[in-house]
């Protein structure tokens, strides 16, 4: 398929996915038939050779050791490192990491991103970003953030629980949601604050567990945390951006991560759908290949036209975001890319039989892994609830206008 991405875009994809096909895929066949994870010294190594073969880190500016490309030229290349369960991590363009590099980046300060952009971009610390909590704190509603910063001097002092941080188990810092101004709507008076998790009082409860732990595949510590934070000290100075506007910056790095995580997942589900087709094709059942059978047939056609629809919405998405503004965009986009990926991943299960529930193809991975995309970074419900906000407004009711009205006269009961 076609896309017409810029020839920047097309060049940079073309060596990932060299580098996906050489490297990190054989690298994760081997993981699946050997049941030998892959370790962090092997991860660094292939950090290595992204950049050498100047790939790595394509969303962050040169200045700090990437690739300087916007959402629309990263984009096939995020795509292509979707392909493997190794793939995001192995080029450093993975969530939530990339989310973060991205803030740091966008609003950080000068010494913020010297201090810990720098190192983050090299792999050298790990960070999170922690705004949902457990109930009735912020979820769907982020507005119900329960989390305080009250100022005491030069100091924020943090209160609060935080769950589902992704990372956050071994991040060296996180980016905390908090309210700093009880008196504004939370709109107004939520700050996001960087905490080092070294800080006094900050409290690492546990890693949840969760569909989709990939410990036989990955030896690296992966999960989504729980915190506490108990009168926790920080300087003023870690207010990334301006103060207040936690939210806005919130919604700017939740608008690139629901298009990189659709970007990522259009990869596996591409590839999902390819091991499906060259399974049929080389299986027989009822005396032909199953690749003939319409049943199937027919389906995988469905899947293939769901995901371009997806992949072309992603990228007007993308061109939008890299102008300014795509807050529907995006919520359309994440929405339907999120139930055709995991649509396609699920019919390429059922098309490997036994094999796509077995592991020792990385279908029953993608599987586990991209269930969550349906919940994470807003799901499925409340980004409808925007979609059709902004489809009931300005509704022109003209048309309206040649359908008989009921008589009042006859509306008159009698006494
Ligand atoms: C794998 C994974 C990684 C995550 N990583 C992070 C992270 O790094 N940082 C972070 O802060 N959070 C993270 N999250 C949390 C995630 O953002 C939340 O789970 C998500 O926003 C939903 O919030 P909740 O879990 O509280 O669901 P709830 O708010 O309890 O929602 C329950 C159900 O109610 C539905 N619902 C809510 N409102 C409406 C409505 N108006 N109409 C219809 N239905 C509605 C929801 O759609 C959902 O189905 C992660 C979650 C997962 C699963």
């Amino acid at each position: 398929m076609e896309y017409h991405d810029s020839e920047k875009a097309k060049e940079v994809a073309s060596r990932v996915e060299a580098f996906m096909d050489e490297e990190v895929i054989p690298r994760e066949r081997q993981a699946l038939q050997n049941r030998d994870p892959v370790t962090i010294d092997e991860m660094r190594d292939f950090w290595e050779k992204a950049k050498e073969r100047d790939l790595f880190a394509p969303q962050v500016p040169e200045e700090y050791g990437g690739q300087g490309l916007d959402f629309s030229d990263m984009l096939p290349s995020f795509e292509q490192v979707g392909r493997s369960m190794l793939g995001a991590m192995s080029i450093r363009a993975h969530a939530p990491q990339e989310g973060n590099m991205h803030t740091l980046e966008a609003v950080g300060s000068e010494e913020q991103k010297e201090e810990w952009l720098r190192p983050l971009v090299q792999g050298d610390i790990s960070s999170g970003f922690a705004m949902t909590e457990p109930q009735q704190g912020a979820g769907s509603d982020p507005k119900m953030l329960k989390t305080t910063a009250k100022k005491d001097g030069d100091e924020w002092v943090i209160n609060g629980h935080k769950w589902w941080t992704s990372d956050g188990y071994d991040a060296d810092f996180l980016l905390v949601m908090a309210r700093t101004d009880l008196d504004k709507h939370p709109y107004e008076g939520t700050s996001i604050i960087l905490v080092p998790t070294d800080t006094d009082g900050v409290e690492c409860v546990r890693d949840i567990p969760h569909l989709g732990h990939f410990d036989d595949l990955i030896d690296i510590q992966r999960g989504h945390a729980e915190f506490k934070f108990h009168n926790v000290r920080v300087p003023v100075e870690n207010t990334v951006g301006a103060e207040g506007a936690g939210f806005q910056i919130a919604q700017m790095r939740l608008g690139g991560g629901r298009l990189t995580h659709c970007m990522r997942y259009s990869g596996m589900a591409m590839r999902s759908l390819n091991i499906a087709k060259a399974y049929i094709q080389h299986r027989e059942a009822f005396g032909s290949s199953v690749s003939e059978k319409q049943a199937l047939r027919h389906r995988i056609a469905d899947a293939e036209t769901n995901l371009h629809a997806a992949r072309t919405m992603v990228r007007h998405a993308a061109r939008e975001l890299d102008r300014g503004e795509a807050r529907v965009e995006v919520a359309m986009a994440k929405t339907f890319t999120a139930n055709v990926t995991t649509e396609a991943v699920d019919l390429a299960l059922q098309c490997c039989g036994g094999n796509g529930i077995g592991k020792d193809l990385p279908i029953a991975y993608f599987y586990e892994s991209i269930r969550p995309f349906r919940i994470v970074d807003g799901t499925d419900e409340v980004h409808r609830r925007t979609i059709a906000r902004d489809a009931f407004e300005d509704v022109n009711d003209e048309d309206l206008e040649n359908i008989i009205q009921f008589d009042p006269e006859l509306d008159k009961t009698d006494e």
